[in-house]
């Protein structure tokens, strides 16, 4: 059956090749949004907060809840507040991003509501990435509001639209140019005194003199840099098997899946695996398009992805029910199983789904 290995000791690896990257007194906001890229968030955050991490921080108030409910103590980050989440991130003391005036405001009333004082905050900026973030021409309103008491400024913070750019890239240098324009801002009002911060994962391995006072790892602590070359400095932290549910013989001319998807070219062998697009293996994997490895070869899903199996071209590979297969692992990463189903390691990760079995690994 289906199973998800997880490798904390390369989680330990991993985090030892970002601190590596960055200087000593760096902050590091270990990312855990998404059920931990679709791992399992509780374990991985239990095991962060044993390693050296400052942070966690999730996308949404409701992932902070679990891992407060968890007995988590880190302090933690939520990155996309909602209004209707705001209410779950006091009572589960968690920090929010404010990212506009209407949640920086209903965050101050409710605080003032429930008696808090000098409560933890974070500012996001949008300087052009254009998804979340006060407009940097708001800066000024947004400093009066840290007069108030009810509020204490923790960190300032934007997201670089292409980090993942190798070369020196113009909007890197832009939204950067606008991000120092608003730290100074920041440095210059007495009412506050934030870290600052702007690096992923793929800006620690490419644009580590951006990392000011702090940097937010995702998905490097699974092993992903987003550039293959630089990919083989981590180690993978999951892979994900499967196995052989039954071997059949189809004639030139058959078909193989719904739809009549793929027309056996020569006589063929297929096998069939127990696992579809309701565990993370998207439609469009399927047809000839992404290989999985069966003893070591490379096989083509063929037919269309189906809910629960798909079907293999294993007409040259000698296999037998029960064996072993890699969909991605060591050998066949996850970052290139997703491409070549024309998606990113990001979404085939945070995509697998609650029935494949997540197995740990010290
Ligand atoms: C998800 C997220 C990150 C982590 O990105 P990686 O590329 O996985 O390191 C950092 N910052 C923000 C705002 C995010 O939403």
């Amino acid at each position: 059956m289906n199973k998800l290995n997880i490798y904390l000791k390369n989680l330990d690896y991993n985090l030892k090749v970002i601190r590596n990257q960055l200087r000593s007194n760096t902050l590091i906001f270990a990312v855990v949004k998404a059920w931990a890229y679709g791992s399992d968030m509780i374990r991985i955050a239990k095991h962060l907060e044993k390693l050296d991490v400052d942070y966690l921080a999730v996308a949404y108030a409701e992932e902070g809840r679990i891992l407060r409910q968890e007995g988590i103590n880190l302090p933690i980050l939520v990155f996309y507040p909602q209004l209707d989440g705001l209410e779950t991130i006091i009572d589960s003391n968690l920090e929010p991003s404010l990212y506009s005036a209407s949640l920086l405001k209903k965050f101050h009333q409710l605080l003032k509501q429930k008696n808090k004082k000098s409560y933890p905050v974070h500012i996001k900026y949008n300087t052009g990435l254009n998804r979340v973030g006060f407009n940097p021409n708001e800066v000024s309103w947004i400093l009066e509001q840290f007069k108030n008491k009810q509020f204490e400024l923790k960190s300032v913070y934007s997201h670089l639209a292409n980090s993942e750019s190798i070369v020196k890239d113009v909007n890197n240098k832009k939204q950067i140019e606008s991000f120092l324009k608003l730290k100074k801002k920041h440095e210059d009002n007495p009412h506050s005194n934030p870290k600052f911060h702007v690096l992923n994962s793929s800006g620690i391995f490419k644009n580590n003199e951006y990392q000011f006072d702090a940097v937010r790892c995702g998905i490097a602590l699974h092993g992903f840099t987003n550039h293959p070359d630089l990919d083989q400095k981590l180690k993978p932290l999951v892979s994900l098997n499967s196995s052989i549910s039954q071997i059949h013989k189809v004639k030139k001319g058959e078909y193989v899946g719904y739809d009549l998807g793929w027309k056996a070219p020569k006589d063929s062998i297929i096998a069939t695996l127990p696992i579809g697009h309701a565990d993370g293996i998207g439609r469009h994997f399927g047809n000839g398009i992404a290989k999985v490895l069966v003893n070591g070869i490379k096989a083509f899903i063929v037919g269309n992805v189906c809910m629960d199996m798909i079907m293999i071209d294993v007409t040259d590979i000698p296999c037998k029910e029960e064996d072993t297969v890699i969909i991605f692992g060591p050998r066949h990463s996850a970052s290139e199983f997703a491409e070549s189903g024309g998606t990113i390691s990001y979404e085939i990760l945070s995509g697998l789904g609650p029935r494949v079995k997540r197995v740990f690994h010290s």
